[in-house]
């Protein structure tokens, strides 16, 4: 029997520009493709597929399984999630269900993650160059985490003074969590502190929005947003963030002392 392999692939942000050469070859070459159906659409007319089983947004588990069942029936699978597949996507749920299922590399399916580039690294491109410094991703979903684990890291990376990205901030349901998120920062940062919204990176709708830790308005915020928070030492230029490094221009001669 023909071993089968199982890449779980991250499409990118959404423009088809920003589709990792990988991630396009591996998605042509598959038997079929296993995703959420918004992302299987985000794919018409960009890349080819030879064949495709859509799933609702919530159904993960039942999607890595049929993923693992074809691949090990000899299937070339792939598992789309988007951004990067490592990141808060399909990659570990698919290799979970391998380790479940006994998975040796040697007797096959093969198994690949083909990365692509994440919500904080698009959303930080449009919004200047916070991540210039040290910087920590927190998802506020509660579905999966309980919310004190989701509280004390927020605690934790605020009193560090990390720059901070949040994923799933805020849905028409679960509004608490990104109201408790700035209460905590604003425990520790200033009110000025610089907030970057970024909604819908390179895609259509795309907005980007420069506010203040105090002032920003939670309606701006949904679940296509990825929230940037600056440390003690992000400023705004001209609608742009920037997270010194602490590189010294005047000393290097890049400006007059
Ligand atoms: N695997 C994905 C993240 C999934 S979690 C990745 O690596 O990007 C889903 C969250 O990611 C969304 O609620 C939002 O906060 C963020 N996100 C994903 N795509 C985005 C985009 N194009 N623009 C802004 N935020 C995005």
């Amino acid at each position: 029997m023909k071993s089968g392999e199982l890449y779980v692939v991250g499409l990118g942000p959404g423009h088809p520009d920003l589709l990792a050469p990988r991630a396009r070859s591996v998605l042509e070459a598959a038997d079929v493709v296993v995703g959420y159906r918004g992302y299987l659409a985000q794919l018409e007319g960009v890349v080819p597929l030879r064949g495709a089983v859509a799933s609702e947004l919530t159904q993960e588990v039942e999607r890595a399984r049929l993923a693992v069942d074809r691949a090990w029936g000899g299937e070339r699978v792939a598992v789309v999630s988007s951004g990067d597949a490592g990141v808060y996507g399909m990659a570990g749920l698919v290799l979970e269900v391998l380790a479940a299922r006994d998975w040796d590399p040697e007797a096959g399916p093969g198994f690949e993650v083909v990365p692509g580039i994440t919500a904080i690294t698009a959303a930080a491109a449009l919004a200047g160059a916070p991540l210039m410094h040290d910087f920590a991703v927190v998802s506020l979903s509660d579905r999966l985490t309980p919310w004190p684990v989701i509280r004390r890291r927020l605690q934790a990376v605020a009193e560090a003074d990390f720059v901070i990205g949040l994923y799933n901030p805020r849905s028409p349901r679960r509004t608490a969590p990104l109201e408790e998120a700035r209460r905590i920062l604003l425990a520790v940062r200033r009110p000025d502190t610089p907030v970057a919204l970024v909604r819908n990176a390179y895609r259509p709708g795309q907005a980007v929005s420069i506010r203040t830790l105090d002032s920003f308005m939670p309606e701006e915020v949904d679940m296509f947003t990825t929230v940037i928070v600056g440390n003690a030492a992000t400023r705004v230029y001209r609608g742009r963030l920037v997270t010194p490094r602490g590189y010294r221009l005047a000393e290097a001669g890049a400006v007059d002392p």
